[in-house]
């Protein structure tokens, strides 16, 4: 009886204290982990999530979603909608290639063309593609956009954030999927002035207003794409400048075993030298499970190797990149040669690599815009963003899916 007491207590405890946590204390990383990511952007060879740990300091409270977000009555309308969406079979929209429904982005304070493609994993060319007269630096507060996200739309909601002893914009950007930029840009006017001046102006306990995502608009919840069959396959031929690892694990769709071939060619043009193009598994013939991959079972997924120097460039086994041993300007021209490519969806790779190319890229001059597009760093692992994303396990190759 006396040692059941405390227990019970202390279960109450964490009880009470599991309640009052308020929703908003939960970073985007666990809110999208919560949420469940898109299949589609889960080799399997990578394991589990792998997402930021959840951050619940610093949270103050959460403040009603901002007017130019959502208005209450139309956020009761979605969600009558999209239950009823739910309820039916979700189609595709004509505009979207029946992949997916066609999702209307409203621009708030802050946005930028280039990071309304990224936060829906698309091309700057796409949303203009869609959005005929739209202009990239003229972007009204309201505007809806148009765009069919690869990356699952979500909520968005504002909140507000009392710093703490130590923290940094950037470091505050990369919790929530930001960057230092945009969480400048988030701020009233008089903060927003001084810290634009002096980022480090930043003082403990002051109070910032950030607009982050929540969970996933349900008619836009991931489907299981991974799984398949591979109806007519093409193998990849051997060729000049790469070599095949698993020839009967080669084979791909037409568009996808096109796409590798030309980005390889046009990559062996920039690169001028250098060891061969390692390529993996795409799939077996026939398609269907592969052993140890989650998806390759389509004809749609490829493994690269990264480019590495010395010993381990012509090591015919994928090899760990890091500082040392990755040729970071071949490695971001291979992989700027397949992002390029218009049948390309996605490029997986371990978010410190991304941070190594992103660097590099930058001093090669690379625009702010356009390395938001493409990047995920710096906003955090744990946030979808752009088409070079990170997945567990992506420390040795990259992974590129393509459209069909
Ligand atoms: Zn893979």
């Amino acid at each position: 009886m006396r040692s059941r007491f405390p227990l019970a207590f202390a279960t109450l405890v964490a009880l009470i204290l599991g309640f009052a946590a308020p929703a908003a204390a939960q970073s985007p990383a666990a809110a999208a982990a919560a949420a469940g990511d898109p299949p589609s952007e889960e080799p399997e060879e990578e394991g589990d999530e792998d997402a930021a740990p959840v951050d619940t300091s610093g949270l103050k409270k959460v403040v009603k979603p901002t007017t130019n977000v959502k208005p209450k009555s139309e956020q009761k309308k979605d969600a009558k909608k999209q239950q009823k969406a739910v309820s039916q079979k979700i189609k595709g929209d004509k505009r979207c290639e029946f992949r997916m429904p066609l999702y209307e982005h409203e621009v708030v304070d802050g946005d930028m063309l280039s990071s309304i493609a990224a936060r829906y994993g698309v091309r700057v060319k796409d949303v203009l593609k869609l959005n005929p007269g739209v202009k990239a630096n003229a972007l009204k507060i309201g505007k809806k956009i148009k765009v069919c996200p690869e990356i699952a739309p979500r909520l968005r909601e504002e909140f507000t954030y009392t710093v703490k002893k130590g923290d940094s914009l950037s470091e505050i950007g990369e919790k929530y999927g930001m960057t230092r930029r945009e969480v400048i840009k988030q701020q009233k006017w008089s903060l927003r002035e001084k810290l634009e001046k002096d980022p480090g102006s930043l003082r403990e306990g002051q109070e910032l207003t950030l607009i982050v995502d929540r969970g996933v608009l349900p008619e836009f919840a991931p489907r299981n794409e991974d799984k398949g069959t591979l109806k007519i396959g093409v193998q990849l031929e051997p060729g000049k400048g790469y070599f095949i690892k698993r020839p009967h694990l080669a084979y791909g769709t037409a568009v996808c075993v096109r796409a590798i071939k030309s980005a390889i060619s046009g990559y062996r043009q920039k690169a001028k030298g250098g060891p061969q193009v390692h390529v993996g598994d795409i799939s077996a013939r026939g398609g269907g499970p592969l052993k140890g991959h989650k998806s390759h079972q389509k004809g749609i997924d490829v493994d690269i190797g990264l480019v590495l120097r010395g010993d381990d460039a012509d090591e015919t086994r994928f090899r760990t990149g890091n500082e040392g041993n990755l040729d970071v300007p071949r490695t971001w021209a291979l992989i700027k040669a397949f992002v390029d490519s218009p049948d390309v969806r996605a490029v997986f790779l371990d978010y410190r690599l991304q941070k190594l190319l992103y660097e590099h890229a930058r001093k090669q001059k690379v625009s702010e815009a356009k390395l938001d597009e493409l990047f995920q760093y710096p906003r955090g692992k744990g946030r979808a963003f752009g088409i070079i994303r990170h997945w567990k396990g992506h420390k040795d190759h990259f992974h590129v899916r393509f459209r069909k």
